[in-house]
């Protein structure tokens, strides 16, 4: 690993000021970044130990950011950056409030991680694709010319979006955020904005490929804002190669607005088949105004997966995926899946 200061303010004026001019990442990322953040580590370490990072120096946010969860005027939840997963995991007023995040939570990684990683870290994790993190590949996100996804091991990358890059984004604290609606809170040098966590991540284009996100490079992520649920009901669904610890092929978080048995309104958000969490729109609207049931179930997901463009490879995730919206669509009802 390459050497590298570390700074570690003890707020977050001062970790604004200890970005300087170069900062963590968003569209203007850059594999060779000189200052980075770091909270848990968990994902940035082994990105230096690999040389994909390689900072000269790192602004500890783990004493300069918010590391608690509290409740907000109007009945939802505002959650540090700092907070660790396994806090949020173990969180009673959030898993009353927002099941299927805490869901989410709870299924990161291994408790290990879990206590290590934070959930800025975590909605700010960089892809897993394995060229990214290969350093002989330099491909469009490393300042490179090429994917090599399309003609190569694409078993994992995404299945909508058309590239440039076919990454799916990592977070899986980002698609349960999207689908309750969150807020993220952002401060710079100019102070703070607040951005739907919906426009938060980014599409890639040949224009902002290296990045995942809005973040300035001067600017670092506070809080995740969660509105109050109302009456609605929960569904998270993940599917996972093994049960101990990988991150999940597929996953679906549904959320619906109920006025009694009839579905009113829902937000149907997948996780890993594009490089953002990706909202299905033709779900939602096949769900609006049905009852819960198999068939409504299977029409949403099938609706969710229209238009989608597996590659050579990754064929097999379509399936997967109308089997994990149908099975958050159902388990939302309280009805039984295998
Ligand atoms: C075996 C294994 C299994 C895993 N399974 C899953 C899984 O199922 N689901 C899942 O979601 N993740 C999974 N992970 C990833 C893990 O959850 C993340 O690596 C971890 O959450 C990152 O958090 P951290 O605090 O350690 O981040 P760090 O490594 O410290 O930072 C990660 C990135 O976020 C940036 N960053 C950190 N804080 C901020 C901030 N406040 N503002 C802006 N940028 C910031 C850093 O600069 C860095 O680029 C797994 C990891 C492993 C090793
Ligand atoms: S999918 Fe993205 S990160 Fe992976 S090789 Fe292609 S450009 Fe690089």
């Amino acid at each position: 690993m390459k050497a590298f200061a570390y700074v570690n303010p003890a707020n977050e004026k001062e970790a604004v000021g200890a970005l300087g001019p170069s900062g963590p990442q968003g569209p203007s990322s850059d594999v060779r970044d000189r200052v980075m953040l770091i909270a848990g580590g968990q994902d940035l370490l082994a990105r230096m130990k690999d040389y994909i990072a390689q900072p000269d120096r790192l602004v500890n946010v783990k004493n300069a950011l918010d590391a608690t969860i509290t409740a907000t005027p109007d009945g939802g939840l505002k959650i540090g950056a700092a907070v660790k997963i396994a806090d949020l995991a173990d969180h009673a007023r959030a898993a009353a409030l927002y099941p299927a995040l805490v869901h989410a939570a709870g299924g990161v990684g291994t408790p290990q991680i879990r206590n290590q990683g934070t959930v800025g870290g975590n909605i700010h994790q960089r892809p897993r694709c394995w060229y990214f993190r290969n350093e002989e590949f330099v491909c469009l996100k490393k300042g490179g010319n090429r994917c090599f996804a399309p003609a190569g091991e694409n078993q994992f990358h995404a299945i909508f979006g058309n590239g440039p890059s076919h990454i799916v984004h990592p977070s899986s604290l980002a698609v349960p955020a999207v689908a309750y609606g969150a807020k993220f809170r952002l401060v710079g040098p100019n102070g703070e904005r607040i951005v739907d966590a919906g426009e938060y991540f980014t599409m890639p284009t040949m224009q902002n490929v290296r990045g995942e996100n809005v973040l300035a490079a001067d600017e670092l992520f506070t809080h995740l804002i969660l509105p109050a649920p109302g009456n609605v009901k929960h569904g998270h669904y993940e599917v996972r190669y093994k049960a101990s610890h990988d991150w999940p092929i597929v996953f679906a978080t549904v959320i619906l607005a109920m006025n009694g048995n009839t579905i009113q309104s829902a937000r149907v958000v997948m996780g890993a088949v594009a490089p953002i969490p990706w909202r299905a729109v033709a779900a939602e609207k096949a769900l609006a105004g049905k009852p819960i049931d198999a068939a409504t179930a299977a029409a949403a997901a099938d609706a969710a997966l229209d238009g989608a463009k597996p590659m050579s490879r990754n064929g097999y995730k379509v399936q997967v995926a109308k089997t994990a919206v149908k099975r958050a669509i159902l388990q939302a009802g309280g009805i039984k899946t295998a």
